[in-house]
């Protein structure tokens, strides 16, 4: 695990500024919710953590790293999204080990992985589906699966539950929370919802217009809204 820190990083888009001259903290494995309106510039936050936007200011590091101008593959993150993007024509098993045999994991370790993976998410019975043979719920957590795979340092998380009915949505969140406690691995979450950030997050940062308005812990911005 490792921490991420972010210093005096805009974005510009034409004549939008996405980003402002943030400067943030991610401390080793805490499970850190970026909130606010759409539009305020979380994902394109997030997105340049992930290397899938270039900074047009500053720098971002992983741990130690200096990873501004790395590729994705390259920052030892995972991410996953709102949109599971899972493979239709692949079997719940192939779609999480894709990423590992791009990678050129041996075949033993894989498997390994995939099925602690499984196991922790609850899924070990779906590994020989497709996705269209499962809930939303299941392919989200496969859609997470594929990030455990990869043990990496950091996950980022953009509206992961954003697709789920309002049911499904807390008893995930619940979910996730113990899944950071058992990894102990950092968490990057991203979410338009305020009831979200309060129960997930071990910090928050608010945003609005691509500054940061705020910082504490749910408590804190509880306490001066
Ligand atoms: P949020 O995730 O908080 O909804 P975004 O980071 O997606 O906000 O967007 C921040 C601002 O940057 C918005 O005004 C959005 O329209 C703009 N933006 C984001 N990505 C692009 C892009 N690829 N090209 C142009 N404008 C963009
Ligand atoms: P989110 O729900 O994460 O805010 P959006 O629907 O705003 O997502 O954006 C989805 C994708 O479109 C992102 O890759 C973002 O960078 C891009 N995007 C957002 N706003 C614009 C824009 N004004 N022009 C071009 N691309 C944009």
């Amino acid at each position: 695990m490792a921490g991420v820190r972010l210093e005096g990083v805009s974005k510009v888009f034409g004549n939008t500024t996405a980003v402002a001259r943030t400067d943030l903290e991610i401390k080793d494995g805490e499970f850190l919710v970026l909130v606010g309106p759409s539009g305020c510039g979380k994902s394109t936050t997030l997105r340049m953590i992930a290397g899938l936007e270039t900074p047009t200011e500053g720098d971002i590091y992983i741990g130690e790293r200096k990873v501004t101008h790395l590729e994705p593959k390259d920052r030892d993150i995972a991410m996953v999204f709102q949109n599971y993007a899972l493979y239709p024509h692949m079997k719940v098993f192939d779609n999480m080990a894709f990423g590992l045999r791009l990678r050129k994991l041996p075949k033993k370790e894989i498997e390994a992985r995939v099925k602690e993976a499984a196991e922790i998410l609850g899924i070990a019975h779906l590994l020989d589906r497709y996705p269209k043979q499962l809930s939303g719920g299941q392919r989200q957590r496969v859609a997470l699966g594929r990030a455990i795979v990869r043990h990496p340092q950091v996950f980022l998380m953009d509206e992961p539950l954003s697709n789920l009915d309002a049911k499904l949505r807390v008893q995930t969140r619940a979910e996730l929370i113990k899944l950071h406690q058992r990894l102990e691995t950092t968490v990057i979450y991203v979410t338009h919802d305020q009831t979200e950030a309060m129960t997930m997050g071990t910090r928050i940062v608010v945003m609005k217009d691509g500054v940061v308005q705020q910082v504490g812990t749910p408590r804190e911005i509880y306490n001066n809204p």
